[in-house]
């Protein structure tokens, strides 16, 4: 049997953006979007234009720069949201147009209050009204893994006959259980086998579902799956792209799908930059990306690895981007040296960004040996949050801590137009009279809900790298920061997320 392709649908931006603490400036988007593409993923869903101008801009500016991918927009069955995706999709290589519209008894009945001639009709019609604009139109039934069988079926021949050319079935509540959701993806997929059109997933991670769930759907012969890297979404998140596609990879011969062009090679690197632009750490234990993915602890697996590595791994790390020896740079490169490892990272940083990074660079293998991809990922993503024009920098951070006194900390601070600003505070701790000491320059006065600090590589010179949560009447941003001085790196980590805050009021 031929193998079919998979068509890689992400959703990062868009579900994985509604998680709470995610949220993200447009350039972290767009440098997202860049890595999705390199990755080679078909689809990327930029987002919800009518949610909001932000979100339209994001999804405009995804569709100018990124090429080569299909980009989606997400609107509700109504013409107002099909206009606003047809006019931020209008520049893209090339776009789609993803329509949703509740199917189900209890959104029909509480969320609606429509019957369900209604809802046929009001999605047939959008479903009609959008390929006004676009060839590529995607029909969803929210809710659908709860809704009756027969009025699915008669939905999704109905908007396939609107001119669909993607029904997806999302599992929004992450109800569904694998088997009884791989039979009700094989009746969908049956009732269209006449018509040219392909049956997609989006499942919801709820009960721990979601990748089991998407993998029945393929396995029944769904031919999209939506995912989001890292597995980040809406509650307990999404399928994980990393896993559906080394899954459906391993056991090919069991799938027989194919996910050939998906460059496995940058899971890892892809895994990283979302969660430092989100600020979601990823779990030790992640398949795939997690820092223990490929750790054997036990004496017995490690002799049996010794012997023969297919003992006990299945997947060779390599190929998902864990590299044995990764290219070590230090005090002695020079920039060429520096510009191709950003550029074999995915990386692309020029003129003003680029001479920041590398000075970055500098200064950090003035204190530290040895610098690893995963310090030179940290330092190039350190330039997005500045892209977006800092406006406050830290100039010099003091902190004393002894037993028994009450910590003080002095900070100094240069504003946007460069005139430094210098306070004092005393608080619990040296973080907290830091915090305390920027607030008093600043003028806004934050609440720091998470504070955490993960040692990014190895050895006692290791970066460490700070992550912060603060609160301003009512919003919540991140911030972050790697350094080898974790008292500095949290300084700054709180400062760059004062200043989101700052910039986006
Ligand atoms: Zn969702």
């Amino acid at each position: 049997m031929k193998k079919k392709k998979l068509v890689i649908f992400d959703t990062t931006l868009r579900d994985g953006e509604q998680c709470p603490g995610a949220s993200m400036n447009k350039l972290e988007k767009l440098e997202i979007a860049r890595q999705l593409a390199l990755l080679g993923v078909d689809v990327i869903e930029a987002g919800f234009p009518v949610a909001s101008p932000g979100d339209f801009d994001s999804v405009s500016q995804i569709s100018r720069e990124i090429k080569g991918v299909t980009i989606a927009g997400l609107a509700r069955a109504v013409e107002k949201d099909i206009d606003m995706v047809a006019k931020a999709t209008e520049k893209a290589e090339f776009s789609r147009i993803h329509v949703f519209l509740a199917t189900s008894k209890t959104h029909r009945d509480f969320k609606l209050k429509k019957s369900k001639e209604e809802i046929l009709e009001q999605a047939a019609k959008a479903v009609a009204y959008a390929r006004r604009f676009c060839d590529d139109v995607e029909f969803s039934p929210e809710d659908a893994s709860r809704t009756e069988p027969e009025f699915l079926r008669q939905v999704t021949l109905e908007v396939v006959k609107a001119g669909a050319r993607t029904v997806n079935i999302p599992d929004t509540v992450g109800y569904a259980i694998p088997g009884q959701f791989g039979k009700l993806i094989r009746k969908v997929v049956d009732s269209i086998k006449n018509e040219d059109a392909v049956i997609s997933v989006h499942c919801h991670n709820d009960l721990g579902l979601a990748v089991a769930n998407s993998l029945a759907a393929v396995k029944a012969g769904a031919r999209q799956v939506e995912c989001t890297i890292n597995g980040i979404g809406e509650r307990a998140g999404n399928a994980a792209l990393e896993e559906i596609v080394m899954a459906v990879r391993t056991r090919k011969d069991f799938f027989k799908a194919d996910v050939g062009h998906i460059d496995a090679k940058r899971l890892l690197s892809c895994s990283r930059i979302v969660s430092n632009l989100t600020g979601l750490l990823v779990q030790r234990n992640k398949a795939i990306v997690g820092k223990n993915a490929f750790a054997h602890e036990s004496g017995v697996h490690q002799d049996g690895l010794l012997k023969n590595v297919s003992t006990y791994e299945i997947i060779n790390p390599t190929d998902v981007g864990w590299e044995k020896t990764n290219l070590v740079l230090g005090k002695h490169s020079g920039r060429h040296a520096f510009i191709n490892r950003i550029e074999a990272l995915g990386f692309r940083l020029d003129g003003e960004k680029l001479d920041h990074a590398f000075e970055e660079f500098k200064r950090l293998a003035d204190v530290k040996k040895e610098i690893f991809d995963d310090d030179i990922i940290s330092l190039v993503q350190g330039q997005f949050s500045e892209k977006t024009g800092l406006r406050y920098h830290l100039k010099k951070v003091k902190t004393t801590v002894e037993t028994g006194v009450r910590p003080e900390a002095t900070v100094e601070l240069s504003d946007g137009n460069g005139l430094v600003k210098k306070a004092t505070a005393s608080g619990d701790g040296p973080i907290d009279s830091i915090c305390q000491a920027i607030d008093k320059i600043t003028g806004v006065s934050c609440k720091l809900l998470d504070y955490s600090v993960v040692s990014r590589t190895s050895g006692t010179d290791a970066l460490g790298e700070v992550s912060v949560q603060i609160e301003n009447e009512g919003r919540k941003v991140w911030g972050k920061f790697a350094g080898t001085n974790v008292v500095e790196a949290s300084a700054q980590a709180y400062l760059n997320a004062v200043n989101k805050l700052i910039m986006y009021s």
